[in-house]
């Protein structure tokens, strides 16, 4: 930018120059002058190149082409396969015709597996979720399946028989996975290790959980999405989100658990009818789509 204003200082200067000398005596500096001419056209032509190539390199660092012209992408994912979000979510979405996704722990499933195979007939996005939700052991109720304790190999295996299971029950292959508890390692201390590699081989993306921001489309490593909570909140708290997103055409990677009227770790269906219709409205530029479709529509982008 600096370089820029001293060139633009340079050529004003330049002009200025030129005019004066114009006012004295034209024949006595015609040549002079075209020379001054020639060399001031000549930087006129380069500034105007250069700011259009800077415009051009900010622009392709600031937006993103979403489809159909739209301003911003929203995923509404939800984790765990909780009972409720088959009992009384996915109705919701499929009154307006909206598709989410659910990353499940096969077990879970069983619970409900009918409504499951709904899900799946409605066009619902079928995550993994893992086989049996390991996290640190400082949850009590993970200490047994504590991640500090896991091996990479142990992780991959247990991903693998994940995906299996969803397949053997729901017929779907899981294309997208969700870290549990948002956390992206195993071991501890000098031998802690990331498995995001591993989740990275085996899927399309892998999400977090509890994320402070969006996906920068252009930037973002799809094996390591951004998932911003959902639970808890009303519209008013989650428009700022999708205002904030909209600044940079971000995509916005919504996460939650229960969904239902109110309670712990709870999607207030509320909420979701109002956001949804939010994002109907063509006036508000919003495209709502199940994570796969968005991260292929990124990675075909990307080329
Ligand atoms: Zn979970």
């Amino acid at each position: 930018m600096q370089g820029r204003n001293i060139l633009r200082d340079y050529i004003l200067k330049s002009i200025k120059k030129q005019s004066v000398n114009k006012m004295k005596s034209f024949p006595q500096i015609l040549n002079r002058d075209l020379i001054f001419l020639n060399k001031n056209t000549f930087l006129l032509i380069l500034s105007i190149f250069l700011s259009a190539e800077i415009l051009l390199a900010q622009q392709a660092e600031t937006t993103f082409a979403w489809p159909e012209g739209k301003q911003i992408a929203i995923s509404l994912s939800f984790d765990d396969a909780r009972a409720s979000q088959v009992d009384a979510g996915t109705a919701l979405l499929d009154q307006y015709g909206v598709k989410g996704t659910f990353y499940v722990v096969p077990n879970s499933v069983k619970q409900r597996l009918e409504g499951w195979k709904k899900a799946v007939a409605s066009g619902h996005e079928i995550g993994n979720h893992s086989f049996n939700h390991p996290c640190t052991g400082n949850f009590p109720w993970s200490r047994q399946k504590a991640i500090e304790n896991y091996t990479l190999k142990k992780m991959r295996n247990e991903l693998m028989l994940a995906n299996k299971d969803i397949k053997e029950l729901l017929g779907v292959e899981a294309e997208v996975f969700a870290y549990p508890c948002g956390q992206t390692y195993i071991g501890r201390g000098e031998n802690t290790k990331s498995y995001v590699p591993v989740v990275s081989k085996l899927f399309l993306s892998g999400r977090g959980w509890l994320d402070e921001g969006p996906n920068a489309p252009q930037f973002c490593d799809l094996a390591q999405l951004t998932g911003m909570e959902m639970d808890g909140k009303d519209f008013e708290q989650i428009l700022p989100l999708i205002e904030n997103a909209k600044k940079s055409g971000a995509w916005l990677v919504l996460a939650g658990h229960e969904m239902g009227t109110s309670g712990n770790q709870t999607t207030r269906l509320s909420m979701l009818k109002k956001l949804i219709e939010y994002a109907q409205n063509p006036a508000n530029g919003i495209w709502i789509a199940p994570v796969g479709t968005v991260a292929k529509y990124i990675k075909g982008q990307k080329g």
